[in-house]
């Protein structure tokens, strides 16, 4: 999505050779327009596909999947993160290592949310080592639901996260992959 592209070379900052900072439009200040566009981008990318729920996790995919979930006329659901395990029989549980925070949480739907047999489109901001996406994959199945696939803004694709999943039959379609990254000399699309 050569839009998003460009905003990342515009407002993006590289920390170390691994962290893309994009806060001042996805992470921590939102473009609503930009969002709205991403969201456009999933439902043309997946238009072949029945959707019945959109699932993202906290916080900073949920702007990107609501926008996705409007096109395709469905509800979004996103996964709540804790650190203390719920053992309640009314949730799926799984459990992520986060990329960026470096701490595993676990990762927690209400089985009210999603249902035996649906279509599921899992919606996130970054693909890195695939910690994320795997966990809400994990809770699609447990739930006896469908993954349809996986609809990312941008994925580090010199992280092992998306050949791992691509490999195991996933479907991830990513808005911008990052072939590589360094502070010295920004970022280099694939
Ligand atoms: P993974 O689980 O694939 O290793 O990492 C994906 C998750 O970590 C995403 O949900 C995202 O929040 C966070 N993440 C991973 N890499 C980056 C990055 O370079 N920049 C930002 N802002 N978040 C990242």
């Amino acid at each position: 999505m050569e839009q998003l592209k460009e905003r990342i070379r515009k407002d993006g900052r590289v920390i170390g050779n691994d962290i893309l900072k994009v806060d001042s439009f996805l992470n921590h200040q939102i473009d609503p327009a930009l969002t709205d566009a991403i969201g456009a981008e999933f439902y043309r990318l997946f238009s072949a596909e029945k959707v019945d729920r959109v699932l993202t996790i906290e916080a900073s995919g949920i702007a990107a999947a609501v926008m996705t979930a409007k096109y395709f006329g469905c509800p979004l659901v996103f996964a709540k993160k804790s650190r203390t395990v719920n053992q309640s029989a009314s949730v799926y549980t799984s459990k992520a290592f986060s990329f960026t925070h470096k701490t595993e949480s676990n990762v927690i739907v209400s089985k009210e949310y999603i249902k035996p047999g649906e279509n599921v489109l899992i919606i996130d901001d970054f693909l890195a080592n695939g910690c994320a996406l795997r966990a809400l994959r994990d809770i699609v199945l447990q739930a006896g639901a469908n993954p349809v696939g996986a609809g990312i803004i941008i994925e580090k694709a010199f992280q092992p996260g998306g050949k791992d999943l691509r490999s195991e039959g996933l479907r991830i379609e990513s808005l911008a992959r990052i072939k590589s990254m360094s502070e010295q000399n920004g970022v280099e699309f694939i």
